[in-house]
């Protein structure tokens, strides 16, 4: 392996421009963007308090202007330096799933830039569960957007090769090994004591409403989370969706790749397996997306989840995808 890696150097190709922690450090504090590991999917990092390298983010990513960006934080204590209301529903949820695949969409201080907030009143925030990265808070003392480090609408990376694939080799990436859950994080909206759900990750719906202890709300005002396209987290070959083994088997050619949850009947051409455990499929299920849209397959041919509440997230991230 080592021939082959300072081979590659020597064609001026390496895979990843690898950073370590200090220097990932050394380029955030300066106002540059370094690709950054988390447990959900690896993030497009830069300082959020610094406008210039927020827009490089926009630019990098092709992001339309408007889809605000989450702010990571290295701890609860520093919610107030960004939120003007933290209240008791929202420390709440802070306090039960922090560090987590778990943000609070809050009323933001008014200093907050327009820029991380795509211009919404509101600002995102989440203490991730990765150690690496909390390293890298704790010790840089920023607080870091970073929205999934691919192009806009494109398939979310969850490793750093996928890093590169999608925004290129240039593109500086700590690498924290293969993202834990695999799939974005839930966000909960919360103003007072009531609270919306804008989006599903892998966290249970049902711990959500257990620590609210009340129903979700609609606001008077609904809370906007911009940027949940339906053409989203997508590969570029067409997927669709199936149901049945037999449909599969009857729509599977050699010009198709398809996606098994589980045992059954399996396909013409090409096809991938994955356990039937919702833990399992999301945190191997852009990864797996990416090999296939690598196969230049005429079509996608993904089982469909089951409907409940374990599949949810992945569901919705599939729907989208199928879009
Ligand atoms: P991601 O691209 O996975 O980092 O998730 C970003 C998404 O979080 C956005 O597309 C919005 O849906 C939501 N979001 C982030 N910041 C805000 C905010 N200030 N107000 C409302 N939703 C937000
Ligand atoms: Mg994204």
């Amino acid at each position: 392996m080592a021939s082959l890696s300072s081979k590659m150097q020597f064609l001026g190709h390496t895979l990843n421009m690898h950073v370590n922690l200090q220097q990932a450090i050394a380029k955030l504090k300066n106002g540059e963007v370094v690709a950054i590991p988390t447990e959900t999917v690896y993030g497009l990092a830069a300082d959020a308090s610094n406008d210039a390298a927020l827009l490089q983010i926009y630019s990098i990513k092709e992001r339309p202007a408007n889809n605000p960006l989450i702010v990571h934080i290295a701890d609860i204590s520093q919610v107030t330096d960004w939120a003007a209301e933290f209240s008791p529903l929202a420390q709440k949820f802070a306090k039960a799933f922090w560090p987590g695949p778990f943000t609070l969409v809050l009323p933001a201080k008014p200093h907050v830039s327009p820029v991380v907030r795509g211009n919404q009143p509101t600002v995102a925030l989440r203490v991730p569960n990765h150690a690496l990265t909390l390293q890298l808070l704790n010790q840089s003392g920023l607080a870091l957007a970073a929205p999934s480090a691919n192009k806009f609408t494109q398939l979310s990376p969850t490793t750093a090769a996928h890093v590169a694939a999608s925004l290129g080799d240039a593109i500086p990436v700590l690498d924290g090994g293969a993202c834990r859950v695999g799939i974005e994080s839930t966000i909960v909206a919360v103003q007072g004591e009531n609270w919306q759900l804008l989006r599903l990750g892998m966290l249970p719906e049902a711990n959500i409403h257990t620590v609210a202890g009340l129903p979700a709300l609609r606001f008077k005002q609904a809370i906007k989370a911009p940027g949940q396209h339906l053409l989203h987290y997508s590969p570029r070959t067409p997927i669709q969706l199936f149901t049945s083994r037999e449909a599969l088997v009857k729509n599977s050619n050699s010009r198709t790749a398809a996606l098994l949850l589980g045992a059954g009947a399996v396909p013409d051409g090409t096809y991938f397996e994955l356990h039937n455990n919702a833990a399992d499929v999301a945190q191997k299920l852009y990864d797996t997306l990416h090999k296939m849209d690598a196969l230049n397959a005429e079509k996608l041919l993904i089982e469909t989840p089951p409907n409940e509440p374990a599949w949810l997230a992945i569901l919705d991230r599939l729907t989208r995808a199928a879009h």
